[in-house]
């Protein structure tokens, strides 16, 4: 049987990966967080000095050994076999990766690891260009939208650190989608045949719920 492909897509800080780890549980497949590439690969070109409007190579990528591990519910991200798990998810990788993802080079780079992952796994996977570029096949596509306003709440509170303001948050996630939807290679967009979900208004089990009934209604 050919491998399972489900696609989620969408905004920042919409649940993507909240509601990828639910089904990847639900029906035992393996999971990658797409995101976490770009900004492992980000974290790598901030430590080395190496600014977004360089010429990024594969000299420069070639240094770059990339790893996501999901295991009992949890996914690792190692970086040249250092777990940086955490550290890809600061304000200073969040507020840089977009300018990295431009990069045709840095794309391809993720395409590979991302289509190597495959083989015969059935995988959920979150990210902006899936559905679009990555796996225009994907067996299910998904597309999160929501209001920036809540979203910036959402994570502000998930994030529990009182010295990151609301409005820093909400000015991140809004610039991201900007520099994310506006640019030339793969931008973020819904697929014509992806099921969209505005979850503004919805909790995580009712997203799950809408996901779960449009899987088992195919
Ligand atoms: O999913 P996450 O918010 O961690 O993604 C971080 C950034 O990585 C996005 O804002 C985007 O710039 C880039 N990205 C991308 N294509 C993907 C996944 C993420 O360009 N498929």
């Amino acid at each position: 049987m050919n491998p399972v492909i489900i696609a989620i897509d969408g905004e920042a800080s919409t649940g993507k990966s909240t509601q990828a780890k639910k089904i990847a549980e639900k029906f035992d497949y393996n999971y990658r967080d797409s995101g976490a590439y770009y900004r492992a690969i980000t974290l790598y070109l901030i430590q080395n000095n190496i600014n977004s409007n360089e010429n990024i190579n594969h000299s420069i990528l070639d240094n770059i050994a990339l790893e996501q591990i999901y295991k009992d519910k949890k996914l690792t991200i190692y970086l040249n076999d250092i777990d940086v798990s955490e550290k890809i998810r600061g304000f200073k990788v969040s507020v840089n990766v977009s300018n990295y993802a431009k990069i045709p080079e840095i794309r391809n780079f993720v395409y590979k690891q991302l289509r190597k992952s495959v083989k015969s796994n059935s995988l959920v996977i979150d990210g902006r260009d899936i559905g679009t570029v990555v796996f225009p096949d994907a067996t299910f596509k998904f597309f999160l939208s929501a209001d920036p306003k809540i979203r910036a709440e959402r994570r502000h509170k998930q994030i529990n650190d009182k010295s990151v303001k609301l409005e820093s948050i909400e000015e991140e996630i809004k610039s991201r989608d900007n520099t994310d939807s506006t640019r030339k290679i793969a931008p973020l967009k819904k697929a014509d045949d992806a099921y969209e979900i505005d979850v503004t208004l919805l909790t995580i089990d009712q997203v799950f719920e809408k996901i779960l009934h449009k899987i088992n209604s195919k």
